[in-house]
């Protein structure tokens, strides 16, 4: 694995949709890596992408080398980030997907590991959080380095629900929600802060302010996908922007805290699932996961969500012969 003193950071994309191509828009607009392969079984489709992406090149805060990729460009890539796969359709939930998924994704991670892929693998196909411990079982890497965005785009959804209602920014909410990232995800509301005031206190500064409403602000973020789904058929730039965020926080090994899925191991009392909780991500990808301390009503919704996550996957891999 290279060091951070080496300049040259290489991300490479499998999968160039509708997720992937705005991931490699931000990248390159943000000028978070120097090199960026892009994969697609489209290939002619991806090209496209190539061509369109080195345009802006002259317009890009720092130079991003971007090509249509091989698997053997893995071999020196510090991330590899997978988006290939189906999206949902109106109707689907996440978790309909698993196994479909989970057959593109063996073939995928087997030509990753043949090149002598070495980094981290990053995940945003859905279901992400099962689909994140499959990769862990493929590519029989070490958990840590294999990341999926996990919670990251719902506590960004929950940080910008919160930022209007309390007509505040969003970066000075720190507020997370933990778990599957689907349906059984739940808002951590009892450690939550707007900046250095516990939210719950913070609610009394104002009569137009009620508990009652964060009940609907969680809802509208664990929803907003069934609701941009039903409108544009697809989401992509929350998502892109998030794995932006998690790939800056490795190459820049900043030991930031991000809700990224996660492989517990005994943390939370939960074993062998992977799960999106609080980790410190850095150049070696997860450093540390973070123990929240959680209320009754959290833990009793974490525990339900864990399970879910469990009932899935056993199933799943046996469904591919695994
Ligand atoms: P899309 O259909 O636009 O793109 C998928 C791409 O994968 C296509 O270009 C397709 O050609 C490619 N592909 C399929 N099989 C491949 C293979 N074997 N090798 C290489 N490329 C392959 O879909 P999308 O809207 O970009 O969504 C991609 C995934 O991201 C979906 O699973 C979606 O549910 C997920 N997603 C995750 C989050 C999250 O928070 N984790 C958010 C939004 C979407």
């Amino acid at each position: 694995m290279k060091t951070n003193q080496q300049a040259v950071n290489r991300v490479v994309l499998i999968g160039g949709g509708s997720v992937g191509i705005s991931y490699a828009f931000a990248l390159m607009n943000q000028g978070v890596t120097e090199e960026l392969a892009i994969i697609d079984l489209d290939a002619d489709k991806a090209l496209g992408d190539v061509m369109d992406l080195n345009h802006g090149k002259a317009f890009a805060p720092s130079l991003t080398n971007v090509w249509l990729g091989e698997y053997e460009d893995c071999r020196e890539a510090d991330i590899v980030c997978i988006c290939a796969g189906a999206n949902q359709k109106p109707g689907e939930t996440r978790l309909d997907l698993v196994e479909k998924n989970m057959n593109i994704f063996k073939e995928i991670v087997a030509d990753v590991m043949n090149s002598g892929f070495n980094g981290i693998f990053l995940i945003a196909t859905n279901p992400v959080d099962v689909l994140t411990q499959a990769v862990i079982t493929f590519s029989g890497l070490p958990p840590h380095r294999v990341i999926g965005s996990g919670t990251t785009l719902d506590t960004a959804r929950l940080r910008y629900e919160l930022g209007e209602y309390f007509h505040l920014s969003p970066k000075n909410i720190h507020a997370y929600i933990i778990g599957e990232h689907g349906d059984t995800e739940l808002p951590l509301w009892s450690t939550a802060t707007i900046g250095t005031v516990p939210l719950l206190t913070y609610l009394k500064r104002s009569e137009s302010y009620k508990k009652e409403d964060l009940d609907d602000i969680f809802i509208n973020v664990r929803d907003a996908a069934y609701r941009i789904i039903q409108k544009k058929g697809a989401t992509f730039y929350g998502i892109a922007m998030s794995l932006v965020r998690v790939t800056e926080a490795i190459l820049k090994d900043e030991h930031s805290i991000l809700t990224t899925s996660t492989f517990l191991q005994g943390e939370y009392d939960v074993n062998n699932v992977c799960i999106g909780v609080p980790t410190i991500i850095n150049r070696n990808g997860v450093c540390e996961i973070i123990e929240v301390p959680m209320n009754e009503e959290e833990q009793k919704k974490f525990n339900h969500s864990v399970q879910t996550l469990q009932g899935i996957y056993e199933p799943a891999m046996q469904a591919i012969h695994v």
